[in-house]
């Protein structure tokens, strides 16, 4: 299948290439080769979270939770957290929702298990920004590991919230221990 579109896709770029620098047109060629890579690569990770989510499950000693709902998209899932001290040393969550929000709570899950509070809040707070469009797009993002898959709703306005929504419940869970959150993004 990928061969297949490789072969369709410098077809056209061949066309466009009477007029253009052959350089250039390539340049153009791998380009979009590597955009569409990493878009399948995302959509992936996004369905593999879905499918088998890491962490799910209510835990019974949390010592805080919160939970996140999304009327736009029916997404309704708690976020449960234990904290040994300032260490965040389990974190499960539970409930429903579709395959984004599914997805970004449970990269979140493994995202802030065993480091501090303080780190977890900070890297809550940057995913927001990322994610809303806030923060503009680094060169570098391979410190958000498998998370930068989650970056691909940026296109998709109506789904941000799906996202960020374990993340504000992250926040939320942190700061003031039990919260209901409706629909922010
Ligand atoms: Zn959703």
């Amino acid at each position: 299948m990928l061969h297949a579109r490789f072969i369709r896709k410098f077809a056209i770029v061949r066309i466009a290439a009477k007029n253009k620098n052959v350089l250039e047109t390539w340049r153009q060629f791998l380009h979009s080769c590597a955009m569409n890579d990493m878009e399948e690569l995302y959509q992936s990770i996004i369905l593999e979270h879905n499918r088998n989510p890491q962490n799910f499950g209510k835990l019974s000693d949390a010592t805080c939770s919160a939970k996140g709902y999304n009327a736009n998209c029916g997404d309704d899932i708690r976020l449960f957290l234990k904290l040994d001290g300032s260490v965040l040393s389990d974190v499960r969550f539970s409930g429903e929702g579709c395959a984004i929000s599914r997805a970004s709570a449970s990269l979140l899950t493994m995202a802030v298990k065993n480091i501090s509070k303080d780190r977890a809040v900070a890297m809550a707070e940057e995913m927001l920004s990322l994610l809303t469009g806030k923060s503009q797009l680094m060169n570098d993002l391979s410190h958000l590991g498998s998370r930068v898959a989650l970056l691909g709703v940026r296109k998709f306005p109506m789904r941000i919230k799906c996202a960020t929504l374990p993340w504000h419940a992250l926040i939320d869970a942190l700061g003031e221990g039990n919260v209901a959150i409706r629909g922010k993004a």
